[in-house]
């Protein structure tokens, strides 16, 4: 089989579109019919003459999947707003609040929220590590149930808010608390969760308003999702972002930017709200990010940087398209092995794949270069070039280094990815699921 990138004039409208198109057959001599597969719903036939299209006798192109959005997660955006707690829990609630590693002290967060819960019984657990350990979150389970805890209140980043919705499923069974682990991007059968509420005090995740997270067991990353555990509030108040070091936001940036290629640049699917929200935050991200990267002061820079983190991955931009997130596995195993900070590993995995999968990913990657990066000047393929290289560059504005190397990982260094994540049976990744482990070793090595 042959796989080829194809301009595809429309007679009716006289629009060019351009195609990834799988090869599945050709009859004729000299009016070559060539019949392409694009995924398996669609399915379209040309005349080729003397290499250029005279007519296309039926097409079929790809359009928007059906889709389910449904998101109860109540926001509460803006500074000094915690007193409104009061509101969102039963008054009688015994509430477990959970954190990290004591940056919610140092930024007054926790002690605006333990005034907010005012006379509920309140039980604090803390430790929760970046990348949370499962071992960690059992020691949360049994605590929730031996202390007949009723709600539960994540106060810091991705990795508490991830780590306490596994705990809010985790508390509501009795035994195999491992199983939740290994059920890939399929909820477990559970009826019920405890409910929890957030207060996201690090731009980055989106885990504020969703239903995903990501937890660490035996030095692999498990996705856990269920709608059980979208957070029934979350508090978003930027002054809580002020005290973290330059270097969380950076990385916060850069996965927030990244959330939002894994769901827009695949394949067109004519979902127009979707790209153009897509391209927006992705916009807003480029204005503010440097902004915000240098200076933790400035409130409205930060305050677009964090509803541009929540809104990459609230499921509004992902309804109805094509996903790929071949980067974020490819990133997990990096932590995972090396313990290089989750958005970092995107970043030095992103332009990398991009150039790799140019011809499969061409009309979005023009679409992203043309409307995102507003380049207008040269041909599709420079265009192209020129938006991969940029993006590249905008991650080393934040000064994360792109190159494996000065991580110091070699070639052996990236077998062993390799090898895990065949393990892992991450065999067939992206939006169309035919990059295979050859492709992740060719990426990896190209970003030595
Ligand atoms: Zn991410």
């Amino acid at each position: 089989m042959l796989n080829s990138c194809c301009d595809v004039v429309n007679i009716a409208s006289g629009k060019v579109r351009t195609l990834y198109l799988e090869l599945v057959g050709t009859t004729s001599q000299q009016s070559k019919v060539v019949v392409c597969r694009q995924e398996d719903t669609a399915f379209i036939s040309f005349n080729f003459w003397l290499g250029s299209i005279m007519h296309i006798s039926k097409q079929k192109v790809p359009t928007m999947q059906n889709f389910d959005f449904y998101n109860p997660t109540h926001i509460i955006f803006g500074q000094q707003r915690l007193n409104e707690l009061d509101k969102l829990i039963p008054c009688d609630a015994k509430v477990m609040v959970l954190y990290g590693g004591g940056s919610v002290k140092r930024n007054g967060a926790l002690n605006q929220v333990l005034e907010g819960l005012g006379s509920r019984k309140v039980v604090e657990f803390s430790g929760i590590e970046p990348n949370p350990q499962f071992t960690t979150l059992m020691r949360a389970v049994d605590k929730v149930q031996s202390e007949d805890i009723d709600f539960l209140l994540a106060v810091g980043g991705g990795s508490v808010m991830d780590g306490t919705k596994f705990i809010a499923l985790a508390s509501k069974i009795e035994e195999n608390h491992e199983s939740l682990l290994f059920r890939g991007f399929v909820s477990p059968t559970q009826h019920s969760a405890l409910p929890l509420g957030c207060v996201a005090t690090l731009p980055a995740t989106g885990s504020e308003m969703n239903m995903s997270s990501v937890v660490t067991y035996q030095d692999q990353k498990y996705p856990v999702m269920s709608p059980l555990t979208y957070p029934k509030f979350s508090f978003l108040d930027p002054t809580f972002t002020q005290t973290l070091p330059q270097e969380q936001i950076a990385n916060g940036i850069a996965d927030a930017f990244v959330h939002v290629v894994e769901q827009y640049i695949t394949y067109p699917v004519n979902a127009k709200v979707q790209d153009r929200i897509a391209e927006g935050v992705l916009q807003t991200l480029i204005e503010e990010g440097p902004t915000t990267y240098a200076n933790n002061d400035d409130i409205e820079a930060r305050e677009n940087f964090m509803w541009s983190a929540t809104m990459a991955l609230n499921g509004v931009i992902g309804s109805g398209v094509p996903q790929d997130w071949a980067t974020h596995m490819i990133g997990h195993e990096l932590t995972a092995m090396y313990g290089i900070a989750h958005g970092r590993t995107l970043a030095i995995v992103l332009p990398y794949l991009l150039r790799e999968r140019k011809k499969q990913k061409r009309a979005k990657l023009l679409q992203f270069a043309e409307r995102v990066w507003q380049i207008t000047e040269g041909s599709d393929d420079e265009k192209i070039d020129q938006a991969i290289d940029r993006t590249e560059a905008f991650f080393n504005s934040l000064d994360i280094v792109t190159k494996l190397s000065h991580y110091n990982i070699d070639n052996d260094g990236i077998k062993t990815v390799v090898q895990n994540m065949e393990k892992m049976g991450l065999t067939a990744l992206s939006e169309t699921r035919d990059l295979g482990l050859d492709t992740v070793s060719r990426i990896l090595r190209s970003a030595r």
